[in-house]
């Protein structure tokens, strides 16, 4: 009997590493959301639409049918990559730069129709693990599963830090701890769908959990 699994919290909580495991050993489909709303910033910012001091933001909703997203099962990688018409954007997307636009862009309403509305049917099938910040209060409040991850701003920070110096890229823990907190605030302001908890969410601080743990727990109340 496949259901929907919601996973939403704040920035680097490691949330999108639970999922993939999670969907992987339930032979579910896993999706990003966040990428998705990545992929919009990055064609934002491919096409000067945002930077440092601007935001053409009718620009940007005026070319959203120019915007086409999907996944793409990655054999290798194990969980599927996200494509923006058609070119492979998984690591690109990943950038500080990215990191830093995502937030303002997620805020137009006119994007998370869109985004919400391709969510949506890409769980009408069920066996899912979705992840991001609305899912269990927006994208599906039907969902069978919802849970809510926590873990300290310094834990998310370091852990973020850590992987991005991983990947290769040269920065400060002070710039990377400035991004998760700026994001945590845009995400949790908006006005359209902020970033909160559905009442029906169970909660998981993952600050001294290790992956095992995790997912032991969630699939544990998936099989419930
Ligand atoms: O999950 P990730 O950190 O990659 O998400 C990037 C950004 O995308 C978030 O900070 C948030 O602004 C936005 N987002 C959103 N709704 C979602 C998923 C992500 O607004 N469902």
């Amino acid at each position: 009997n496949k259901i929907i699994i919601a996973i939403d919290g704040f920035s680097s909580t490691g949330k999108s590493t639970v999922a993939k495991q999670l969907a992987k050993n339930l032979n579910y489909i896993y999706v990003d959301t966040g990428a998705m709303y990545r992929a919009v910033a990055y064609f934002a910012l491919e096409h000067d639409l945002i930077g440092d001091d601007f935001f053409k933001e009718d620009a940007l909703v005026n070319r959203l049918e120019d915007i086409s997203i999907n996944f793409k099962f990655n054999i290798e990688a194990g969980f599927a990559e996200v494509y923006l018409n058609g070119k492979n954007i998984e690591s690109a997307i990943r950038t500080l730069r990215v990191s830093k636009f995502v937030s303002p862009v997620a805020t137009l309403s006119a994007v998370r129709r869109k985004l919400v509305e391709q969510q949506q049917l890409m769980g009408k099938d069920k066996g899912i693990v979705m992840d991001g910040r609305d899912i269990g209060t927006v994208v599906f409040p039907e969902a069978e599963l919802k849970i809510f991850m926590t873990a300290s701003a310094e834990t998310r920070a370091k852990r973020r830090y850590k992987e991005l110096l991983d990947r290769g890229h040269n920065l400060s823990y002070d710039d990377v701890l400035e991004n998760v907190t700026t994001r945590d605030h845009i995400d949790s302001t908006r006005e359209d769908s902020p970033l909160i908890k559905a009442e029906d969410a169970i909660e998981i601080d993952n600050s001294d959990l290790t992956i095992e743990e995790q997912l032991e727990t969630i699939v544990g109340l998936a099989n419930r």
